[in-house]
């Protein structure tokens, strides 16, 4: 949260991007049971452009009261939704979908406005998110039971999927209208209603999205969403894990905050799906074609400005290919890596989201620094740009006692590290707590297979920086999450089985 004091210190709100340009799809308001309303105390809170610190707007600054409000609204709303027949649903999914596809270009530039990606990287968010809607208006018409062969004469066994009733949205600011799309494609497909809590630094994309949402004529109260500071997110939080008309709490965030919310869930036994920090291995094998392992590498960290949970955050490259490819890598980093403002053509690193971030990013990095560690590129902040950017950085000569060596770094730093055997790199690899994405690079057939079974993620990609996709299942083990996003099984984290059994029917 900025303080008041330094809010005042910043420029006035203005609607208005550089250029003069308006921000369409810019509402003002949070969204509660079809209505766009302030919060109950009429607080407000700034919401800044991080690439130069001004105040784009100010959105109600929501208390627990309000989010109430909202779970009443969804629970309301639920009554008629879950109703509603599947090819009904689908069809407004769609909708909302063509909606989203026509505004490509207004929701890329709210998104840039408040995260600070590249107007590139926006488009291709929206892209990627709307995948989702599409996905799942499909999805929406196969959500199909089972009837299964009794072992009793004369009865049957019916397996049905019913929707589990309101669902609590928190989701982070680095992916703010994709993190949205996948959770609320599913559970509005499977029949159920939503309160969106989005993050402080981007609630813009979110109001533009149920802004889409409305026009396409979703029912007032399916979808909600509270906008608050992050002072206000606790108690936020509170209501949308405790509230007895919440069923399910879909979350996508830090470990540390998914442990907090997964502990109030529990008092009321409610369903969790939790999409969590990540670790990543970028694991790069002598056999690999190392030009196409440097290009991937610069997708893999890169992307976001590093600020992504499936972000390689741990570079294990084999000795005999280890100086072919940090060298491959600084070279494209050198020549591919432009920092500046997101709305700047050919701009590919944007600011950090925050001043937390860019606080910890450099003190992640002095910290090695000053213990050993070397930086092939970058190492430091780039202030000359703006408060929030940072040097795109290789760093080799990371040692266990670096703070870096194990945190997830979040930011634009690639840690190079060497190994020398098969089974020494699997250990390195699984040595952590999280388990989402992992890369490898090798040409051996026999490795891949090796690989794909032995690393303790979520999700492996084999020769490819990118693995995120409507059609797969998106999700972490251990301490990145439970339950998966996308695929078929999107939507079975929003309903539950039940079984029926026919009995006594026949005479
Ligand atoms: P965060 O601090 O955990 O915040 C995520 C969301 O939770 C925000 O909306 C935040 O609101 C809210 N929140 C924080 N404390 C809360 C509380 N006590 N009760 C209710 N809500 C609360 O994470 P972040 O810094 O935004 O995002 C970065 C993290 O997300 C990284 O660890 C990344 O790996 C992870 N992530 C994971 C995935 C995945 O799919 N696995 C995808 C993207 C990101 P405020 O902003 O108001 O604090």
């Amino acid at each position: 949260m900025i303080s008041s004091c330094v809010v005042s210190l910043l420029n006035k709100p203005s609607l208005f991007l550089k250029g003069s340009r308006r921000l369409h799809l810019l509402n003002k308001n949070a969204y509660i049971n079809g209505q766009w309303v302030s919060a109950g105390s009429k607080a407000v809170f700034p919401v800044i452009n991080p690439a130069d610190d001004k105040v784009i707007t100010e959105v109600p600054d929501m208390e627990a009261a309000d989010a109430k409000a909202a779970v009443d609204a969804a629970s309301s709303a639920f009554k008629t939704w879950k109703d509603t027949t599947a090819k009904e649903r689908s069809y407004i999914l769609r909708k909302w979908y063509d909606m989203c596809a026509k505004n490509t270009d207004h929701l890329a530039q709210i998104i840039t406005a408040e995260s600070g990606k590249p107007l590139a990287e926006s488009k291709g968010e929206i892209v990627y998110g709307n995948s989702f809607l599409e996905w799942f208006a499909d999805t929406a018409r196969h959500i199909n039971g089972e009837v299964i062969p009794s072992p009793w004469p004369n009865k049957t066994i019916m397996l049905t999927r019913q929707p589990l009733g309101v669902v609590s949205v928190i989701t982070p600011w680095n992916f703010p209208f994709a993190m949205i799309t996948r959770k609320v494609g599913a559970l509005m497909a499977a029949g159920c209603t939503c309160v969106i809590k989005p993050a402080e630094d981007t609630p813009l994309t979110a109001l533009a999205a149920a802004k889409l949402a409305e026009e396409a004529g979703v029912p007032k109260g399916v979808i909600n969403v509270v906008t608050s500071s992050r002072k206000n997110a606790p108690a936020i939080g509170k209501v949308l894990c405790e509230d007895p008309n919440v069923g399910c709490i879909s979350f996508t965030g830090s470990t540390h905050v998914g442990k907090i919310l997964y502990g109030m869930a529990s008092k009321g036994i409610k369903r969790v799906s939790l999409e969590l920090g990540g670790n990543a291995p970028f694991i790069v094998f002598p056999s690999a074609d190392i030009e196409h392992a440097a290009e991937h590498a610069m997708l893999a960290k890169f992307r976001n400005n590093g600020q992504a949970c499936v972000g390689a955050n741990r570079f294990l490259i084999h000795k005999d290919v280890f100086d072919t490819f940090v060298q491959a890598f600084k070279k494209r980093i050198a020549k591919g890596c432009i920092m500046g403002p997101g709305t700047k053509e050919g701009v590919t690193c944007g600011p950090l989201i925050n001043t937390e971030q860019a606080k910890k990013v450099t003190g992640l990095v002095d910290d090695a620094l000053s213990k050993g560690a070397k930086a092939l590129i970058g190492g430091k902040p780039a202030v000359e740009i703006g408060s929030k950017f940072y040097e795109s950085t290789i760093l080799t000569d990371v040692k266990p006692e670096m703070k870096i060596y194990a945190e997830e770094i979040f930011g634009p730093v690639a840690v190079c590290h060497k190994f020398e055997t098969e089974q020494e790199v699997v250990a390195i690899a699984n040595g952590t707590r999280s388990g989402l994405g992992s890369y490898v690079f090798t040409k051996d057939l026999g490795q891949a297979f090796r690989m794909s079974r032995q690393l303790d993620f979520g999700m492996v990609a084999i020769n490819d920086g990118i693995l995120s996709a409507a059609e797969p299942a998106f999700g972490g083990i251990k301490e990145s999450g439970i339950g998966r996003e996308g695929s078929k099984h999107g939507v079975e984290e929003y309903t539950d089985i039940k079984y029926t059994l026919f009995s006594a029917l026949d005479k």
